[in-house]
């Protein structure tokens, strides 16, 4: 049995990976999060009340009550997660992934320096968008591109990383590092693509697509992100950085028009009758300032050293997903109507 301290444990990803380990696994989990719009303690409710869990609603931009949390929970694993992640958020309005990826990253690293494990292991998790664009070529992001972010997102993203790999290097910090591509499934904040199309879609709104549609994406279903992550948090080698992709690139019009044919099929009725398919709803908009064109993942490494490939391909991945959204009408709807955060003690 170890003690996980998860970053963002209330967010998308996060709330997965805790549902995951407290489901699935013998470990304790201490969820550190400060309750920003995309955290949702809703998502939670299946396992917060499990005597392994516990919440600490803390943010890792405040380095005395982080480092409060460390010296009181001694974490054997940190997985940091929590972050601002929602690109054109980055546009509009940069300090704040500035200030929460970089500087909170920072003061974890340090609080984790200040702990002085010997049997420890600080796991950031990271994302596609640091290698840049792939536009032109058919070439995948190995573990060894070079950086080359384009958004303020990735960017900051790009000097956490960079942060992580300095602490090992200089410090001795055991780290592991794991950079993927795009997310999607069950409980997924609506302002992202999937979500945000399935939903405009059933309420008969129009589905804006940026520019000509054809950025493509390598699309994960979320719980084999969360399988890969505990997999290299467990197993993954001190120091190395580890890729996580689905073997699934898809243009966003691709992905759209896939919901919509799966909407077209299981719930026509929520139609409007003018209309003879959801495709329809889309159109096109003005494309996002810096937009990269195409991402793709080689996720070879991981296969081979650690053994992990993703169960979901992306149809299974976007039906169960689907589903989830048809399924689960209260969380989405609080969401939403901004019910969801009626119940916090603050919000940040
Ligand atoms: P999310 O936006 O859904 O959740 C982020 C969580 O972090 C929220 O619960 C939020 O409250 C918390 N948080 C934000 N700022 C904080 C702060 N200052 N202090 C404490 N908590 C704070 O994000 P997500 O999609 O679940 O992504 C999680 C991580 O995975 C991020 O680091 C992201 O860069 C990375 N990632 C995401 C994807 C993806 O497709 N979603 C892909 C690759 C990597």
């Amino acid at each position: 049995m170890k003690k996980i301290l998860v970053t963002g444990g209330s967010g998308f990803i996060g709330s997965e990976l805790v549902r995951f380990i407290i489901d699935h696994t013998e470990h304790q989990v201490l969820n550190m999060d400060c309750l920003t719009y995309a955290a949702n303690q809703e998502s939670l409710a299946s396992v917060s009340g499990n005597d392994r869990y516990q919440f600490e609603q803390v943010d890792i931009r405040n380095k005395v009550a982080v480092e409060k949390v460390f010296s009181d929970f001694q974490p054997d694993i940190v997985m940091h997660l929590a972050a601002e992640s929602h690109v054109d958020r980055s546009i509009e309005g940069p300090e704040a992934f500035i200030d929460t990826n970089v500087k909170g990253t920072f003061n974890l690293l340090e609080a984790s320096r200040k702990l002085g494990k010997s049997d420890f292991m600080f796991h950031h998790i990271s994302t596609d968008e640091v290698y840049g664009d792939l536009e032109g070529t058919d070439d995948l992001f190995l573990e060894t591109t070079p950086y080359a972010p384009s958004s303020p997102y990735s960017a900051s993203k790009a000097a956490s990383d960079h942060l992580v790999r300095a602490w090992h290097r200089t410090y001795g910090l055991p780290v592991v590092i794991t950079n993927c591509s795009n997310n999607y499934g069950p409980f997924q904040f609506p302002e992202k693509l999937i979500p945000h199309m399935i939903l405009n879609a059933i309420h008969g709104k129009s589905l804006p697509v940026y520019g000509d549609g054809n950025q493509v994406r390598d699309w994960l279903f979320v719980t084999d992100h969360v399988k890969a992550l505990l997999t290299v948090a467990q197993s993954g080698k001190v120091g190395e950085t580890y890729n996580i992709g689905g073997f699934n690139e898809k243009s966003n019009l691709y992905v759209v028009e896939y919901i919509c044919d799966l909407l077209d099929k299981k719930v026509s009725a929520m139609r409007d009758e003018k209309i003879k398919s959801f495709k329809e709803l889309i159109t096109f908009v003005k494309d996002r300032p810096g937009h990269d064109r195409r991402y793709a993942i080689d996720a070879t490494k991981i296969k081979n050293e650690l053994g992990w490939t993703p169960d979901e391909s992306f149809e299974t991945g976007i039906e169960k997903t689907v589903d989830w959204y048809l399924e689960n009408k209260t969380w989405w709807e609080r969401v939403l109507s901004g019910e969801y955060k009626l119940e916090r003690k603050g919000q940040v």
